[in-house]
């Protein structure tokens, strides 16, 4: 076995690492752990730390890590057959069986499933079927997307100008000119403290039908959201804000494309987050669950309505010009087949549906008498903490204090528990394995309990 510190020069040597503050890491300023085994929410690192995940890597682990069901599945697959690509009409028993139990699950309406390798590249896919969608229907003009601040939906060119997070646009002169954003529905930060659940609601979809008219619905092609904002700050909607939304899109025949790589198979306790949440979207976006992230798996579930236009669009326009080498990858469809079976073998969606209760209401019963804690908010097995420098106000820390990553700091140091210091700084984000126990998610909230009294 090649030796620790050999390991970390050619780490420094030669690898370039994503999303990574690159001097810093130079500098050895960064926690440059090699992580080595994982088991249920644990994972080991090789100086033989156990730590427990309680963001499942990048919320995509959601049976938990070291299923041998799964890697089974993976083994027997490479052996039989390691590739064969899906290009025109190919397919594998896995892919096929993957694609049934994909739409199985899907909400009603979706017919197919499209498959790519990262969310990222799914929604570049969403984004050209919906350009092809609108080339067959005879109007090339009705090409612009519209997502909303705060959203996550990728670091492509496309994907990163739909992501509504500067750090993702800055220095990359994104966004793309067809990209448009609207107002994130974060309620706990709105303008007017005084203002009701309800008038946020009417406000942020007043502020996209004025968004719309502005740029001419016959312009607008799309708006893709996630059901909760992510890498936003794990923000759930305020009541009624889908409804509001879904009539305003419906009235200027805009798609809706719900961006479910992470809440699809069953973060918020249900399969799909718009089952949860009443959303009837045209294209939905699946990934990290798909496969539990064992092997790299993304795709786009397609309505009928959607596909109908595509398939005669065919006859019209000619084959669909986009395909990636690896959709539909043999050994990722094999991983997914295992994991979705897995995931109704244990019954994991209501696992995450009565854990992640019992957590968030375990988070507030501990939290909230210390007086930076501003709110604690989640769904299902998806959690956030806020802190902020006012709990009357709402009023944010400098940036400069960065609350957020001392508190994952403390609490990784201190307990060996991984949360994630979301990119906006004062928010820490829970995402754990959909398999968590009530125990497991005790130690969580102790741990947070004693690494916020640090900075409190
Ligand atoms: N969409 C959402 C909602 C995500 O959270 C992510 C990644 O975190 C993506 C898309 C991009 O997925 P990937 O990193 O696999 O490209």
């Amino acid at each position: 076995m090649l030796r620790n510190d050999q390991l970390a020069e050619w780490d420094r040597e030669t690898f370039f690492h994503p999303s990574t503050h690159l001097a810093q890491f130079a500098r050895g300023e960064l926690p440059d752990r090699i992580v080595k085994t994982g088991d249920g929410v644990y994972i080991t690192d090789r100086e033989g730390n156990r730590l427990l995940d309680a963001f499942a890597g990048l919320y995509c682990v959601n049976v938990g890590y070291g299923r041998s069901e799964i890697a089974d599945a993976i083994a027997k697959q490479a052996r039989e057959l390691a590739y064969y690509h899906a290009y025109v009409g190919h397919g594998t028993e896995a892919s096929i069986t993957l694609a049934k139990m994909v739409v199985d699950r899907a909400p009603v309406g979706m017919s197919k499933v499209y498959f790519g390798l990262s969310g990222s590249d799914a929604n570049e896919t969403n984004v050209k079927l919906v350009w092809y969608y609108n080339n067959v229907l005879g109007r090339p003009e009705k090409k612009k997307i519209i997502s909303r601040w705060r959203g996550y939906h990728g670091s492509g060119l496309m994907t990163g100008s739909l992501t509504g997070l500067e750090l993702f646009h800055n220095q990359f002169d994104l966004p793309l000119s067809q990209v448009i954003h609207t107002d994130a529905p974060y309620y706990f930060h709105r303008n007017v403290r005084s203002q009701s659940e309800a008038d946020f609601v009417a406000q942020c979809a007043a502020s996209l039908e004025e968004l719309i008219e502005k740029e001419g619905a016959d312009t607008i092609a799309a708006f893709f959201g996630e059901p909760v904002l992510g890498t936003g700050g794990i923000v759930p909607p305020p009541e009624g804000y889908w409804d509001a939304i879904q009539t305003v899109l419906r009235k200027h025949d805009i798609l809706l494309i719900a961006d479910e790589v992470v809440t699809g198979f069953g973060r918020l306790g249900c399969m799909f987050g718009s089952d949860h949440y009443g959303i009837r979207p045209d294209i939905i976006t699946i990934a990290k669950g798909l496969t539990s992230a064992y092997a790299p798996l993304s795709g786009s579930i397609v309505s009928e309505k959607v596909w109908k236009v595509l398939e005669d669009g065919t006859d019209k326009l000619g084959p669909i010009g986009h395909g990636w080498t690896y959709s539909a990858h043999p050994i990722g469809a094999a991983a997914g087949v295992a994991n979705l079976k897995l995931i109704d073998d244990l019954d994991l969606v209501t696992n995450a549906r009565e854990t992640g209760a019992y957590f968030k209401q375990a988070l507030k019963d501990a939290l909230d008498d210390i007086e930076i804690v501003g709110d604690i908010r989640g769904e299902g097995l998806m959690a956030a903490v806020e802190f902020v420098q006012d709990r009357e106000t709402g009023a944010r820390f400098e940036a400069s204090r960065k609350v957020g990553p001392a508190i994952a700091t403390a609490l990784l140091d201190r307990s060996k528990v991984i949360g994630r210091a979301m990119p906006q700084g004062d928010i820490l984000g829970f995402a754990p394995p959909l398999c968590l126990t009530t125990e497991e998610a005790d130690t969580i909230v102790e741990a947070t309990r004693d690494a916020v009294k640090t900075v409190a």
